[in-house]
């Protein structure tokens, strides 16, 4: 048995959800108010029969006691892991084989932070670092914003950073690999990084990984940054994600701006729950990563076309998190930062009329066309017809047709069938599959779990096609964490080198029985397509035992509205899975 399972065996998920949250008896069941949103009536209920919670008010999640634990106290797994097991008197094997790259990581980490100290120390004191002093003061950074964001300056000089940190200890081999030092065509390595406005850029755990650089004169490009390192990889990096986290959290809503200082005049205003994507294009990794923070994401992109492109991708972001995702409009020509400097409390209107980012879209697509004229027409069917039909919600996918009908003004019902056609069109591209059978072990306690991360691990190519998948669907909270990780990390070696040690085990054990090889896509579709059906069945299940708890205790006057909506949506959703399933029997895709 796994720490995990041990854990789990010994420890009541409702003594442990009491210690945070007064719970009242409700059948079999208990019941609180939830500790994770504001409310009047208990929407948060804990079934101690599955050992697991639900919140079915406006959190809409729930978990098993290690992603309560994690929630509430805002820790990742593996501290998570450490609390509870101290509690069930479980030893959990310790961070002690830490390999090279592991070594490696930490040694960057430690260049970045000391280079950093160098970069603050040069702007406080340095004479040569008064334009970058006399630039902050004019943006009207305080003292404790430039504190609280370690703002720093590179010195107009080729060496020194680099005799700064050699002096330190570190070898010029570790310099070139953090990318603060430069290799030129002579072999010789100089700083990289001169004459600039430094932002040190960390990751969620605080770990210095990289610096964004601003030029203080007339140098291009304006804005630069650390190249890709053992630690820092642009496409994964959120900018102040260690500082945004906690009001993130505790605001349940997180906006995302594109530079670094909209970000820094956001904070000092008070809007804490600002981050920004380190360039135009969000990534799934920076949606996977705020999504355990809120589900709720704001875009405040400049309304460039670079802007609107990222606006296009977000109905697959939608699919990751479930939710809809919301674009605040800017003043044309403005950036958050100018508009927060101007007046906060303007900032504060526009974000509350944020608009789903669907309308936007529809918006920005059906500018300058006229949808009298059928050539129009055809041109913005092309366009947002394909965008839509990646909606993997038919509640979704129904609210944006009823967006589309509402902007153009043509009936819902002619949207549905130019949706229905291009559905057609291009489900007869695909190649129907052969059937295969080969039995699956029914050795673990959640076979089907077990079986998708064998595939996802056997096949690490796989996890770009798994956008479907969503961590939830993993109910054990062990293998929602190798998922998790799986996703941010991509292949085994890196998986290895930031999973917990305590899972590692539950890694092997799953490499060690093989997956036939063949139709492997189809097999990840047919397995997440299980994994759904799975997750929603348990979750009516639960929604069944909290409606009658609350219906029997407080009669017909309990406010059972929303229970009774999500009953719909996810009968809706069920409804889906089940007709998803008729299609890939006939089309021979199997399950193994
Ligand atoms: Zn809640």
């Amino acid at each position: 048995m796994s720490v995990v399972d041990e854990v789990k065996q010994k420890l009541d998920i409702v003594e442990v959800v009491s210690q945070y949250v007064t719970l009242t008896k409700a059948g079999r069941n208990f019941k609180a108010r939830c500790p994770f949103h504001e409310e009047r009536t208990p929407s948060f209920f804990v079934f101690p029969e599955r050992q697991s919670w639900h919140c079915f008010g406006a959190c809409g999640t729930g978990g098993d006691v290690f992603s309560f634990v994690m929630k509430q106290q805002g820790m990742e797994f593996s501290e998570a892991l450490r609390l509870l097991a101290q509690q069930a008197g479980v030893t959990v094997p310790s961070h002690i084989e830490r390999d090279t790259r592991k070594d490696e990581r930490e040694r960057l980490h430690q260049v970045n932070e000391a280079a950093a100290k160098f970069f603050h120390e040069q702007l406080l004191h340095s004479p040569a670092a008064t334009r970058a002093r006399d630039y902050l003061s004019g943006r009207a950074f305080t003292a404790d914003t430039v504190t609280a964001f370690q703002l720093g300056y590179s010195p107009d000089s080729y060496e020194s950073l680099k005799g700064h940190l050699q002096e330190r200890g570190f070898s010029e081999k570790e310099l070139v690999g953090s990318g603060l030092l430069v290799e030129t065509d002579d072999g010789k390595t100089r700083d990289r990084f001169r004459n600039r406005l430094m932002f040190p850029i960390h990751d969620a755990r605080g770990h210095t990984t990289g610096f964004g650089a601003r030029a203080l004169d007339d140098s291009m490009p304006k804005y630069t940054n650390s190249p890709q390192t053992l630690v820092f990889d642009k496409s994964g990096t959120l900018y102040a994600i260690d500082l945004a986290a906690p009001a993130i959290r505790k605001q349940d809503r997180v906006i995302i701006v594109e530079g670094y200082m909209d970000t820094i005049t956001a904070h000092q205003n008070g809007f804490n729950n600002v981050v920004a994507s380190m360039g135009t294009a969000i990534t799934e990794r920076q949606v996977t990563t705020l999504k355990r923070l809120s589900k709720n994401l704001f875009l405040a992109l400049d309304a460039d076309t670079a802007g609107e492109e990222a606006m296009l991708r977000c109905v697959d972001y939608e699919n990751i998190l479930d939710a809809e995702i919301r674009a605040i409009v800017l003043p044309a020509g403005k950036d958050p930062d100018d508009v927060i400097r101007e007046d906060p409390q303007k900032w504060h209107g526009l974000v509350e009329d944020a608009m789903p980012v669907i309308d936007y879209t529809i918006n920005m697509k059906t500018t300058g066309l006229d949808l009298n004229n059928a050539g129009d027409k055809t041109r913005l069917a092309n366009e947002i017809i394909p965008i839509i039909d990646k909606a993997k919600d038919t509640i979704r996918l129904d609210h944006y047709l009823g967006r589309l009908a509402k902007v153009t003004k043509i009936r819902y019902n002619d949207w549905e069938k130019i949706l229905q056609n291009y559905k057609i069109s291009h489900r007869s591209k695909r190649v129907a599959g052969k059937s295969e059978v080969t039995p699956v072990a029914k050795l673990f306690s959640n076979p089907l779990e077990e079986y998708c991360l064998r595939l996802l691990l056997h096949h690490p190519e796989l996890i770009n096609m798994s956008e479907g998948l969503q961590p939830e669907y993993f109910r054990d909270s062990q293998n929602r964490e190798i998922f998790i990780t799986l996703l941010q990390t991509r292949d085994l070696p890196s998986l290895k080198d930031n999973l917990d040690p305590a899972l590692w085990e539950q890694v092997e054990s799953l490499m060690a029985l093989n997956v036939i090889d063949g139709q492997i896509n189809n097999k990840l579709d047919s397995v997440i397509l299980r994994l759904r059906k799975q997750y929603l069945q348990d979750q009516k299940e639960e929604r069944a035992a909290a409606f009658a708890a609350v219906a029997v205790e407080e009669g017909t006057g309990a406010d059972l509205t929303n229970l009774n909506d999500e009953d719909i949506k996810s009968n809706a959703q069920l409804q889906q899975v089940f007709e998803q399933e008729g299609k890939s029997h006939r089309s021979g895709k199997g399950w193994t």
